[in-house]
């Protein structure tokens, strides 16, 4: 008997599941796994259907059962799988079933077939390498008949039956060690087993290169999904993915979500990389969900970087994750010498050991990178009589002087305007701006070398479409002597004329409020230096700072990582901070100050009673930034050992709250929060 009912949930903040019936129209297209247009109080909205029935559930009148508008899927565009993995997301991170669907299926419809790119199977190149010893030895692990390792139930899930942990694999190792070598061909087995292979990247910086290899390497059996396709190319890409056209996927952290069929492994490269965790809702971590992939589907985690993230660190201190290290540098080339200096009294931003290496570079006919860690560095107006900053009207953050639109700047808002010429507060005309700002380096290192040629690559100037590329190309090809820019202009990095790498300041991101700034500003450091001094055995880093001895500053330049884990996981543990606990942060947001006080208070009282023993409530505070957006920003962590406890006691918080909310309020859930701004 045909299905007469389906079970549909939208991309709405209600829980509900909907149940609707088909009418002569849309009989027979019907179906699980496709999505629908539905009417939904007034209007009429995208739904996924879910389940299907021949009866409408008891208790509902058949009679008043709306029908389904238009079916929109010639075929299921996901499948039990894909909701068994919705269903887990909502759980774990708070979200509707319908807003789960919605972040994991790309919008977009019957959209003409577009590649983002193509190769011909003849152009595949299968250079076969001698794998070195470590490369063999890590392959093997990785691809061994699974060894019958004991393996703690996965505490991480939240829908019982617990899953056990997935084998799970960790190449550590610094650039040019061969890890991508080794992710591949960990994946070619894979594809020989007829399995699939997910292989994420960080955002923007590796998806094109690493696409670019996979299509070499694997043909027309490979594909990208990344933010820069339209919605409905990508939904293309995942088509074709279902039909099982393509079984190797290269994207940023939502290729996770990828419908691979039969699932063999999961590569995270740069695991480390901050751009895997969701900065909206639902605010998922490519990481957590990859684990909860592999271990429902039978795959296999395999994850790799010189700087891991501290929480994989643990993980394979405690042999939940095979480690296996990666210790030559199989690309030639020497680890550069890093030197820090220190920036205190000196004038201006560039110390006189940089402007000598500078000099020294030029002069052998080499380049040199200035980095510049993007956070906090900026300009600001300040008045040296009176002390008054020129703050963004809307957030509790300094605006950023952006000298050639003239405008001040705010980064969260967008907020902009003119700056005054005197302090509005005292009148006085020695206010200006003062600070550290790519364009004030800009202007140091063209009066120190005005016979250098010098470019800035930042999102000012690099605007326009593809100039950040050209940047590099002509970098590349020696047009220019300095390239001056923040993260994005570390595939410079292993160009072979350069020769030094400046860290403009590196204690920029140091004293910001949140337990993993050390951790940023060290994977910060290591990874600058890494990546140089790749082709070249001569490479220099020179890392200015104002806290030459502080211990992460010390660490990164003797690239000694272990020291720093070590340290700063005891540091951790004491504090009780993760990963040695979980947590889960609470963000209420409101135009009205009185209405945010009012509705951290209430869900404080709520937290307090609910909390499992030995969990513990942080704050209510103000956030960091205290208001974005002119919305007053409240806080409150919970955390405990366990994700679980955390989850249970969530779940009654945010039942408790629900009832008799106020409505202009909006609260935030960020399970396991990588940001405490
Ligand atoms: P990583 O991903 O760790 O940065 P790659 O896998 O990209 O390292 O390897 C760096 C360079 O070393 C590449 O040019 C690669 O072709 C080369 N390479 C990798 N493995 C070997 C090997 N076994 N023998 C020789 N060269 C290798
Ligand atoms: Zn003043
Ligand atoms: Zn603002």
């Amino acid at each position: 008997m045909d299905m007469e009912f389906f079970d549909i949930v939208f991309d709405v903040p209600a829980p509900q599941i909907f149940t609707y019936r088909v009418n002569s129209a849309t009989k027979g297209e019907a179906g699980v796994g496709k999505r629908v247009l539905a009417p939904f109080g007034r209007q009429e909205l995208i739904g996924y259907i879910i389940a299907g029935r021949e009866q409408a559930p008891s208790g509902l009148d058949a009679g008043r059962v709306k029908s389904i508008r238009r079916v929109v899927d010639d075929a299921p565009i996901f499948d039990s799988q894909t909701i068994a993995l919705a269903q887990w997301l909502s759980a774990f991170y708070f979200c509707n079933l319908g807003e789960a669907l919605a972040t994991m299926i790309p919008s977009g419809r019957r959209a003409v077939a577009s590649r983002s790119f193509t190769i011909n199977d003849d152009e595949i190149s299968n250079i076969a390498l001698e794998l070195s010893d470590e490369q063999k030895y890590a392959l093997e692990a990785i691809i061994a008949p699974q060894a019958s390792l004991p393996r703690p139930p996965l505490s991480l899930n939240v829908t019982p039956p617990s899953l056990a942990l997935p084998p799970m694999f960790y190449l550590y190792g610094i650039t040019g060690s061969g890890k991508t070598e080794v992710f591949l061909r960990a994946a070619q087995t894979m594809l020989d087993a007829g399995k699939s292979v997910i292989y994420l990247v960080p955002e923007i910086a590796l998806t094109h290169q690493t696409a670019e290899a996979i299509g070499k390497r694997f043909g027309a059996v490979a594909t990208t999904l990344h933010s820069g396709m339209t919605p409905s190319a990508r939904f293309t890409e995942w088509t074709r993915i279902i039909r099982g056209e393509v079984r190797i996927i290269v994207g940023p952290r939502s290729a996770v979500f990828a419908p691979a069929r039969d699932l063999g492994l999961i590569i995270i490269d740069e695991e480390h990389d901050g751009s895997y965790k969701s900065g909206s809702a639902p605010r998922y971590h490519a990481r957590q969900v990859a684990m909860r992939r592999c271990s429902a589907e039978g795959a296999r985690l395999l994850m790799g970087s010189a700087t891991p993230s501290l929480e994989a660190w643990k993980l394979m201190g405690d042999k939940v994750i095979t480690r296996l290290d990666l210790t030559r540098r199989l690309s030639g080339g020497n680890l550069p010498e890093i030197r820090s200096v220190n920036l205190t009294h000196v004038d201006g931003c560039l110390t006189k050991e940089l402007k000598e290496e500078i000099r020294k570079t030029a002069r052998m006919g080499r380049q040199t990178i200035l980095f510049l860690n993007r956070r906090g560095f900026a300009y600001f107006y300040h008045c040296p009589v009176c002390g008054y900053e020129l703050t963004c009207k809307n957030c509790s953050v300094s605006l950023t002087w952006h000298r050639e639109r003239n405008q001040a700047l705010c980064h969260y808002c967008g907020h902009h305007e003119t700056p005054p010429l005197a302090c509005p507060e005292c009148g006085s005309l020695t206010a200006g701006y003062a600070g550290f700002g790519t364009e004030m380096i800009e202007d140091e290192v063209r009066r120190a070398f005005p016979d250098l040629r010098i470019r800035r690559a930042d999102t000012d100037s690099t605007r326009g479409k593809g100039s950040l590329q050209e940047t590099l190309e002509l970098f590349k090809a020696g047009c220019f002597d300095i390239l001056l820019g923040t993260q994005m202009v570390a595939k410079g990095l292993n160009f072979p004329g350069v020769r030094l790498v400046g860290v403009v300041l590196a204690d920029s991101g140091l004293h910001l409020p949140d337990f993993r700034a050390v951790e940023r500003v060290f994977s910060l450091i290591v990874q600058v230096a890494g990546r140089s001094g790749r082709y070249f055995p001569d490479g220099k880093v020179i890392v200015q700072t104002y806290r030459p001895n502080d211990p992460s500053i010390v660490s990164a330049c003797a690239l000694d990582v272990a020291g720093f884990f070590k340290a700063e996981l005891a540091q951790r543990e004491i504090l009780g901070f993760p990963p040695y606990t979980r947590l889960i942060r609470f963000t209420i947001r409101c135009k009205d100050e009185q209405r945010a006080n009012a509705a951290i208070g209430r869900l404080a009282s709520i937290i307090a009673p609910v909390l499992p023993s030995g969990a513990d409530m942080l704050g209510p505070a103000e956030c960091p930034i205290s208001v974005i957006a002119q919305n007053h920003r409240r806080q409150i962590l919970i955390r405990d050992k366990s994700m679980g406890m955390l989850h249970g006691a969530t779940r009654a918080i945010l039942a408790a709250y629900e009832r008799g909310k106020d409505s202009r309020v909006y609260l935030e859930v960020d399970v396991d929060p990588v940001s405490l701004l």
